[in-house]
């Protein structure tokens, strides 16, 4: 079995997996990204241990998807906005002294799409795209096979190019770009209201603000899917994060700006799914570092 930690911005979940991406033990702890490196790292053991006894098998590997910047190729976790203080712990290095097997390190969005490819909506895709449009919007590209790597490893952040030049100021430094109008706080605040949720259910019950909200939305993600098909024309694109919970809403106008947008590539072509894997995506995909990361 395979361990895997799941490293967000507001919660750890540690859990064992099987070669198939069955789960056969979890751990979750709500406020484990709160906690100082030292105290952080201490919850991660004993989760691992905890789990890995519940399960039963035999540990091979350890793999890790943690909320980025982050280094793969060296395991170790950079500047995290989320986890001050664990700027340079090679966190791979510490769980393969404790637990004396090989441990890999990705980003996140990185090890979703490579579950999702795996054992999700990308199942058998050469060309494949993973995007979670949450509070923030990211993903990941794996083609032929290979999670695709920037210059000396950098992640591509896809939900920061650049929508709108007119539009507000993110802290990516970018006026406009894709996670500033169509991430969940645009969305929420586009109606007025508490959340992208709020916004969902309002619009579902027919209110016209939300609905306009609502439509303004599906323009914005329509726009960001259109250029990820005309940059990268992939076989499938899979939609997860909170917001494509209520992707409903959206479909049919996402697709007409896709169709507006895309005349010079065959656009109908790709297929845009809802992820498969859910709340499961996170350790799914850090299994999914280790069994990809270990057999090449
Ligand atoms: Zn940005």
């Amino acid at each position: 079995m395979i361990g895997a930690v799941d490293i967000g911005g507001t919660k750890i979940a540690v859990g064992m997996l099987n070669r198939d991406g069955k789960i056969l033990a979890r751990r979750e702890n709500p406020s484990g990204a709160e906690l100082g490196l030292q105290d952080g790292l201490a919850l991660i053991f004993s989760m691992l241990r905890e789990t890995a006894q519940q399960a039963g098998g035999e540990l091979e590997g350890i793999g890790v998807g943690c909320t980025g910047p982050v280094d793969p190729s060296t395991g170790t976790l950079g500047q995290i906005e989320f986890l001050p203080g664990w700027e340079g712990n090679n966190i791979a290095a510490e769980l393969q002294n404790v637990f004396g097997v090989t441990a890999l390190l990705e980003n996140d969005a990185d090890a979703a799409a490579l579950g999702e490819l795996a054992w999700g909506a990308g199942r058998g895709a050469k060309r494949f795209i993973y995007v979670t449009i949450s509070t923030g919007i990211g993903g990941g590209m794996v083609f032929d096979g290979s999670l695709y790597r920037g210059v000396e490893g950098a992640h591509p952040e896809i939900g920061h190019h650049v929508i709108d030049p007119s539009g507000p100021k993110c802290f990516c430094g970018a006026h406009g770009c894709w996670e500033s109008l169509a991430g969940g706080p645009a969305l929420a605040a586009r109606a007025g209201l508490s959340s992208a949720l709020a916004v969902c259910r309002a619009a579902e019950q027919g209110d016209a603000v939300a609905r306009l909200a609502v439509e303004q939305e599906a323009y914005y993600l329509g726009l960001g899917f259109g250029n990820l098909i005309t940059l990268f024309t992939p076989d499938v694109i899979a939609l997860g994060g909170g917001v494509m919970h209520s992707r409903h809403l959206f479909s049919d106008k996402i697709l007409q700006t896709i169709q507006e947008n895309c005349g010079l590539v065959p656009y109908e072509k790709t297929r845009l799914v809802p992820a498969q894997l859910g709340g499961d995506a996170g350790l799914a995909g850090a299994a999914q570092v280790w069994i990809k990361g270990s057999s090449a």
